[in-house]
C-alpha cells in the first residue's frame, strides 16, 4: 500500500528527527511533514547529560513548558578524575553558575516527538524505515510495517552512521576513533552516590556514572572496541571486576546499588558525514556528525542541527533557495572541526598513561581518520 506523498519525511525520533520536524513545522507551515520512529521510546536509551544551553534551544522549539512540566532531574555539573586521581568539580565548564539536566531520555525524546504531533506532524511510532530508493517524483520510503510513503525530501535523523542515506550514495563516514561504551544501569536508594555526572579516567579509558531521574543509575566504560574485546567488557564479572579495580571514585558511587535491566553496547565514534546534504536530502544530530560523549554535547548538538536543517530544506521547498543547505554543509564541517581541536586539548589533559594504547591514540596529533 503506498499513502500519499509528504514534502519532507523524517526517519528516526530522537532529539535530532524530533527538533528537524518541529522547526520546519514553524518556518515552512505550510510543507506536511512525517516522522516515523523504530521504537515506542521506551526500553533503554543511552545519554542522559543535557547542558545549560539546551534550555534555549527548547524555548526556541516551542516545548520548554512541556519539558518543565517532566521530572528530569537538576544536574549542576562534573565532577571529573581527569589528569589527577582526585577529582575536581566542573560547574559545566563554559557555563559556570548554570543548571542542567540529567534526563529521562526515553521520556524526554517521546515528549518531543508528542510536540511535534501537536504541531501537525504525522508521527509514525514503532516502524522502521527499511529503506529509502529515489524515483523519478522523489523518495519511496519501505516502511517494516509494509507501507510505503512517498517524500519529495528526505531527513535523516536515524542515528550515528545515518545508514538510510549513506546506502544511496549520500555522503562518506569519516571516523577517527573506534570509542564504544560498555553501560549498566543500578538501581539505588534516593540519595546514595554522587549527584554529579562522574568521570574517572584509567589505563585503558575512562568510566562516567550519573544518576538518572527514575531512581538509577548509568555506569559506562568507554573504550576502544579491539582494546574491550582484550578487557572481556561484555562479561558481567570482567566489568564488574575493572570497575572496582579501575574506578575507585565510581564504583564508591554504587554503594548500595543493585544491577537493574539489561547492559548496553553502544558504539560512540567521533566522525562525520563529508557531505551532509544532497540536493534532496539532509543528515541531523548523530547522522551528520558524532562527538566523542565526553563532551556531553551530543543531545544540545542534534536539537540545533535539527533547527538549522529545518531551516535549508524548508527554504529549499518553499521558496527553491538551496543557498541554506550549501551553509548547512558548511556548518556541519566547521562545527567538527571544532569539537575535534576541543578534544585534543582534553585528552592531552590526562598525561599519566602516555603509553598505554587508548591515550597513545589520543596523544598522537596527526592520527590519520578513517573513510567508512
Ligand atoms: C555511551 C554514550 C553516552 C552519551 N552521553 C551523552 C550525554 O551525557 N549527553 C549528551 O548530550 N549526549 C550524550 N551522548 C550522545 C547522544 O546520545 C547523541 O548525540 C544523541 O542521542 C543524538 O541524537 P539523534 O537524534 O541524532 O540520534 P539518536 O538519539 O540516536 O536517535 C535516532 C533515532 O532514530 C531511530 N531510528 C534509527 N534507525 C531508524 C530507522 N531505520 N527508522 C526509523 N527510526 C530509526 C532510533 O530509534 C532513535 O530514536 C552519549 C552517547 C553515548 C554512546
Amino acid at each position: 500500500m503506498t499513502d500519499a506523498a509528504r514534502d519532507v519525511v523524517v526517519a528516526g525520533g530522537g532529539p535530532g528527527g524530533c527538533a528537524a520536524a518541529l522547526a520546519l513545522r514553524a518556518h515552512a507551515p505550510g510543507l506536511s511533514v512525517a516522522l516515523v520512529e523504530a521504537s515506542a521510546y521506551g526500553g533503554e536509551r543511552v545519554g542522559e547529560t543535557l547542558p545549560p544551553p539546551a534550555a534555549d534551544v527548547l524555548r526556541h522549539l516551542g516545548v520548554w513548558e512541556a519539558f518543565a512540566a517532566q521530572a528530569h532531574h537538576p544536574a549542576y555539573g562534573t565532577a571529573a578524575a581527569w589528569g589527577t586521581p582526585v577529582p575536581y568539580e566542573n560547574d559545566f565548564l563554559y557555563h559556570v553558575r548554570q543548571v542542567g539536566w540529567h534526563l529521562d531520555r526515553g521520556a524526554f525524546d517521546g515528549m518531543l516527538a508528542d510536540q511535534a504531533h501537536a504541531r501537525g506532524v504525522q508521527v509514525v511510532r514503532e516502524t522502521r524505515v527499511l529503506d529509502a530508493e529515489r524515483a523519478a517524483d522523489g523518495w519511496r520510503l519501505s516502511l517494516s510495517d509494509g507501507r510505503e510513503l512517498r517524500a519529495r525530501f528526505l531527513i535523516d535523523a536515524t542515528g550515528a552512521g545515518a545508514a538510510l542515506v549513506r546506502r544511496r550514495g549520500g555522503g562518506r563516514l569519516v571516523v577517527h576513533d573506534r570509542l564504544a561504551g560498555f553501560v549498566r544501569f543500578f538501581r539505588q536508594p534516593a540519595g546514595g552516590g554522587t549527584p554529579h555526572t562522574l568521570v574517572e579516567a584509567f589505563a585503558d579509558g575512562w568510566w562516567y556514572t550519573a544518576p538518572l531521574p527514575d531512581g538509577r543509575r548509568v555506569v559506562a566504560c568507554m573504550t576502544d572496541t579491539d582494546i574491550a574485546r582484550g578487557l572481556r567488557l561484555d562479561e558481567e564479572a570482567a566489568w564488574h571486576a575493572l570497575l572496582a579495580a579501575s574506578a575507585p571514585r565510581v564504583s564508591a558511587s554504587l554503594a548500595d546499588a543493585v544491577q537493574d535491566g539489561e547492559p548496553v553496547v553502544r558504539a560512540a565514534r567521533s566522525g562525520w558525514l563529508d557531505a551532509a546534504a544532497g540536493p534532496d536530502w539532509i543528515a541531523v544530530g548523530d547522522a551528520a556528525s558524532t562527538f566523542d560523549p565526553l563532551s556531553s554535547q551530543g543531545i544540545l548538538k542534534a536539537l540545533r542541527s535539527g533547527i538549522y536543517a529545518a531551516y535549508a530544506a524548508g527554504d529549499l521547498l518553499a521558496k527553491g533557495d538551496d543557498a541554506g543547505m550549501h551553509r548547512y554543509r558548511a556548518f556541519v564541517q566547521r562545527e567538527f572541526d571544532g569539537f575535534l581541536r576541543t578534544r585534543a586539548r582534553y585528552y592531552a589533559d590526562e598525561a599519566r598513561w602516555p603509553e598505554r594504547e587508548f591515550w597513545r591514540r589520543r596523544h598522537a596529533s596527526a592520527a590519520e581518520p578513517a573513510h567508512v
